[in-house]
């Protein structure tokens, strides 16, 4: 297999970088080469407030890692400016993580207008607007690769989740015609379903995939982190969908994924 992935380079727009899986995502990018806008308007998890120092903290530790990052502090919702700050420090922007969220779980009787146009407005509109943005930057350069944030939440439904399901799924809809659109310039637009133990799922139980394989553990000869590398050498694996299976529930899934965690610890 090859060796390490880099991104030496290219230049990389997190958005909601400075906490829970933006930030991981970018200090991996970071590390591996890419120059880095960190994201982050520094909100409270339901969009309330903003501070610059989330941003500010990751790129203090991009560039202490021997890294290249600034800071940007708007709101997804303006996305234009933020594809400004890649332009205006680096010259281009190559790949786009949609990642910033936040969440205003209320059951569906009792959703208001705010709580269904805040989570709206954060995540499928402002995942529209940082796109719709790079994109034409990324035509030009005949390179782009975009990542969509959704859930499975969105996939399955979850109780107390209306309108964060709807804007997740709507971001799979999006995704796949940027996919299409984007094709024939180089442009990669795919759709991330992540479980991450984070601020956003502070006692929550994950939820996972309509149908899913048997996947692959992959896991650190030091037990710590896992590599991209480690992603890549088992894909086949991954993808392989022989004896795939069909959680029904975020229960369910959940039982996959402790059953699983399980036979590591009784392996090692
Ligand atoms: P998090 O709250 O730790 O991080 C989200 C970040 O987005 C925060 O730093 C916040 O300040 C930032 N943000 C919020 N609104 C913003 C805005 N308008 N503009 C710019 N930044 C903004 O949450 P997380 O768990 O790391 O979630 C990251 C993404 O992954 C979200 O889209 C979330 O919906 C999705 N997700 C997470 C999980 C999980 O298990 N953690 C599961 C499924 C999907």
């Amino acid at each position: 297999m090859g060796g390490e992935l880099r991104f030496d380079g290219k230049v990389a727009i997190i958005t909601g970088a400075g906490g829970g899986l933006g930030r991981s995502y970018a200090l991996l990018f970071g590390s591996r080469g890419a120059k880095v806008v960190v994201n982050d308007l520094g909100g409270d998890a339901k969009g309330e407030g903003k501070s610059s120092s989330a941003a500010d903290k990751v790129v203090d530790e991009i560039r202490s890692a021997g890294g290249t990052a600034v800071a940007n502090y708007d709101s997804v919702e303006n996305g234009a400016n933020i594809v400004q700050t890649a332009l205006d420090n680096f010259g281009r922007v190559d790949i786009l993580v949609n990642n910033a969220g936040i969440l205003r779980d209320r059951s569906f009787a009792r959703t208001s207008d705010t709580d269904w146009d805040l989570v709206y407005r954060v995540h499928l509109r402002g995942a529209f607007m940082v796109t719709r943005a790079a994109f034409p930057v990324m035509r030009q350069q005949k390179y782009g690769r975009i990542i969509m944030t959704a859930s499975t939440s969105g996939i399955y439904g979850n109780f107390g989740q209306a309108n964060y399901s709807a804007a997740k799924l709507g971001l799979l809809g999006l995704s796949n015609t940027v996919a299409i659109e984007g094709y024939k310039y180089n442009i990669h637009c795919n759709t991330i379903a992540p479980v991450g133990g984070t601020r956003l799922t502070e006692g929550l139980l994950p939820p996972d995939r309509w149908e899913h394989t048997k996947g692959s553990v992959c896991q650190s000869s030091h037990g710590d982190i896992v590599s991209p590398e480690q992603v890549r050498d088992n894909w086949e694996k991954i993808i392989d969908f022989t004896g795939s299976v069909h959680p029904a529930s975020s229960q369910e899934n959940s039982a996959l994924l402790i059953g699983a965690l399980q036979e590591i610890s009784e392996k090692s």
